[in-house]
Parts: C-alpha cells; structure tokens; sequence
C-alpha cells in the first residue's frame, strides 16, 4: 500500500517487529481487565523506543519528535494504545529543552535505562478545565522545599511512572503582569509524594486508560526538582503541549490506516448478496474518504514535527495536526465499524475497543473547540474570544 513507503522504514520495522510480539488477543485481553500493558511497555523500554528523544550523551538514542512520533504511529497502527506510553515522549521534551545539567544528569540516564519512567504530566485542575492559567493548585517557597496543595484531574499513567511533571502557581494570578506568567513546573517523584501529602484517586473511564484524581495537602518538593526559572512554566509546557499534540496526531494516523486496512480487508472478504460488500459504492466510498482524510493529516504531522525539530514555531501546525488527525480517525472509525456492521461491536475483532481509544483524542489532551479558537485568534487574527 502506498502508506507502506513512507519515510522511516527501519524504525517502522523495527516496531512493527516489536508489536507483533503483542497482538490483537494481548491488547484485548488487558482492555478487558482494565489492566496495564506492562510486558508491552516493557518491551518497549528495553529496546529503547521509550528513550528515543533522550540526547545520546545521557544514554538515549537523540532522535527527534518526527521520529518518536513515527514509534507512536506504529504502535497505534499494530492494534495497540500508545496511551499507556505516550508521557515519557512528550513529558521528554520539556526536560531536555528546560531542565537543568543537573536535573538531565540525574534522571535522563536512569530514564533511558528504564529505571525510572517519566510517564505523567499533571496540569489539568476540576475547577478550571481548559482555562488553564487559572489552575488553583499552588505551589509556596518555604526555605529549601516548595510546599504544594491543590487539585488536579485526569492525571494519566501516575501509577505507572517514578515521576511527575506539576504545574502549579507560585505567584497568585493577581500579582502578574500576564496570567500565564507566575507558572511553575516541578519533578515531583511520584512514589515519595504518595508517601508524604499526594492522593491518587482512580477514576473508571470509557477506555482502557490508568487517569486520576490527585489531591495535594502540604506536599513538600525539594527546590532543586524546579524546572527552569520560577514563573515560567507555563511557557515550558507549552513547548511540551505543542510535541504532545503531534504526537497524538501521529497516534491518530496510527489508528486510522488500522481502521482503513482492517475495513478494507473485511470489505472484501465479507459476501452479502453474493458479492463482496466492498464492491459497492455505499461501502467504499467512506473508506476511501477516511484513507484520504487520513493522508491529508500525516503531511500536517510531518510538517508540525520538522518545524518543531528545526527549533522553529509550530504552535499552529502541531494544533491543526492534531485537529486533522483526531478528526480522520474518529471518520475512520465510523466507516470501519459500520463495514464491519453487527460484528464491529463483537470484541474479538477490536473495531470496538479501537473505536472507543480514538474518540479520545477530540477532547483531550485539548478539545477541538480550543484548537479551532487559537486558529482563529493565533492564525487568522480574529478578536480573542475568551
Ligand atoms: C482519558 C483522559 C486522560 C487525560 N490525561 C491527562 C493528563 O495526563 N494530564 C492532564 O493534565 N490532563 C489530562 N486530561 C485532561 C484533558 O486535557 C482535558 O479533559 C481537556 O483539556 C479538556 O478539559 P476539560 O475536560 O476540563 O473540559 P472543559 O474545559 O470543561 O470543556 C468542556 C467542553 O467545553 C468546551 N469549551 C470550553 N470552553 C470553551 C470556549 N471558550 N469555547 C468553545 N468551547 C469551549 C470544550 O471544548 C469542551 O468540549 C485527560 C483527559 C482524559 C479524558
């Protein structure tokens, strides 16, 4: 097919080789069991994909986000859920774009060995949702430590990672020029936290995904695990929020090419008035469209990733990437599950199971509505409207 040329082969192969230890029945069985893919992400681990993005010198391959992303596409693409691993990537670049030597000498290391994993990002808070420079959960200087309370929601993979990336205030929104300055972001080690002022609350979901609620009473963080400057956070993130969105563009890709092969394969296959349901228009039509709006989205991918490897502002192609592709996906999941009609929505064919991951991706980890508002103001210079 013509997908099979892109660019990046012997990482492509390399995963799929990988995936292929994994298969339909492994992902099934552990989205059932609301468990979490261990052996998979261990996997992973130990033959590096989890440390693509780490510089060489701390003992990570030093690739770039087009290609991290490409490992995210293939996992997605074999039938797996790169939700269970995608945090290490994203969470990667703001560590190595913002941290300190220190900090990369004493984690990236451990990371790329797979000691530690950097698995979780919490930013989102209850109260405040998308309106995120308005988080509550406050972070005070006390002598050597920072003293953290607040709230937080939807913190994915926490009882799966070593570490967390925090943002909470360190200055109150009243006192800034800018209500994204007074930000800051904080390594918190998970298991410690738990021990000394961090809960963690599970929350049940539609998809097979380990998210909760964390709650913060008096947790004290040492000040050497602040990143960057005091204040600026925000700004840190956001180049961590711009590599995520591509990222799960890139796992979109993924998910919709499964859905476009699996519906063509059944389309042909499958006879209903003695003649293969792929044969008629009603059915094909959806999934050519699906296929095209899927490679529309993967050259947006590959063009918000080069400019993000070049160093260069991607703020709008990385959104519209991830626009593009949530969007092709979740069409694509549509076309897959009504060719495979009544038996889509069995289990053991996974159309189901994919189905409900990938409708995911139009709410977090930004909603569609707030790509199509920084379009508007960022791109076009319509008046803010919030
Ligand atoms: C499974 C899952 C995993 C997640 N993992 C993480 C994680 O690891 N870390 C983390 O920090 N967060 C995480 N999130 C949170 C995610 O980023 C948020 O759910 C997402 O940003 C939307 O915020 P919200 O849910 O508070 O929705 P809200 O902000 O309450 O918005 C609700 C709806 O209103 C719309 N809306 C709001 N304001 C406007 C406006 N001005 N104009 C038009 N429409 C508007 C939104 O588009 C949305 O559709 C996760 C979420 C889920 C569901």
């Amino acid at each position: 097919m013509v997908h099979d040329t892109n660019d990046y082969l012997d990482i492509r192969e390399g995963v799929r080789a990988l995936c292929a230890q994994f298969p339909d029945a492994y992902h099934r069985k552990i989205d059932a069991e609301r468990a979490y893919p261990e052996a998979f992400v261990e996997a992973l681990t130990r033959e590096g994909w989890m440390s693509a993005l780490i510089p060489e010198e701390y003992g990570g391959s030093g690739l770039g986000l087009t290609e991290a992303s490409v490992i995210m596409e293939e996992i997605n693409r074999a039938g797996g859920n790169s939700g269970a691993c995608h945090g290490q990537m994203y969470n990667m670049n703001t560590l190595v774009h913002h941290g300190s030597d220190e900090q990369k000498r004493l984690y990236l290391p451990r990371i790329a060995s797979g000691e530690l994993r950097l698995q979780s990002m919490g930013v989102t808070e209850p109260t405040t949702g998308s309106d995120t420079t308005k988080l509550k959960t406050t972070a005070v200087r006390r002598g050597d430590r920072y003293v953290i309370n607040g709230q937080k929601v939807w913190i994915s993979r926490v009882q799966h990672s070593d570490l967390m990336i925090l943002l909470a205030r360190t200055t109150p929104l009243a006192e800034v020029r800018k209500k994204s300055e007074g930000l800051s972001i904080f390594l918190v080690d998970v298991a410690e936290a738990m021990r000394s002022g961090m809960t963690v609350r599970p929350i049940a979901n539609m998809v097979n995904h380990e998210t909760n609620e964390l709650f913060f009473d008096n947790l004290e963080i040492p000040v050497e695990n602040l990143i960057g400057e005091e204040g600026q956070g925000f700004k840190y993130i956001l180049t961590g929020l711009n590599a995520e969105r591509a990222l799960i563009a890139a796992e979109c890709i993924g998910d919709g090419y499964w859905f476009t092969d699996r519906a063509t394969a059944y389309a042909r296959d499958r006879r209903v008035f003695d003649r293969p349901i792929g044969q008629n228009q009603g059915v094909q039509f959806p999934i050519a469209e699906a296929f095209i709006e899927v490679r529309a989205a993967d050259l947006m991918r590959y063009r918000a990733c080069a400019l993000f490897d070049a160093g260069q502002p991607c703020g709008a192609e990385a959104n519209m990437a991830k626009y593009l592709a949530a969007k092709a996906s979740w069409e694509a999941a549509n076309a897959c599950l009504q060719t495979y009609g009544g038996f889509g929505f069995a289990c053991e064919y996974d159309i189901e199971r994919k189905f409900r991951e990938t409708r995911l991706y139009q709410v977090a980890p930004i909603s569609t509505n707030l790509i199509l508002s920084y379009v508007a103001e960022h791109v076009l210079g319509l008046p803010r409207s919030f």
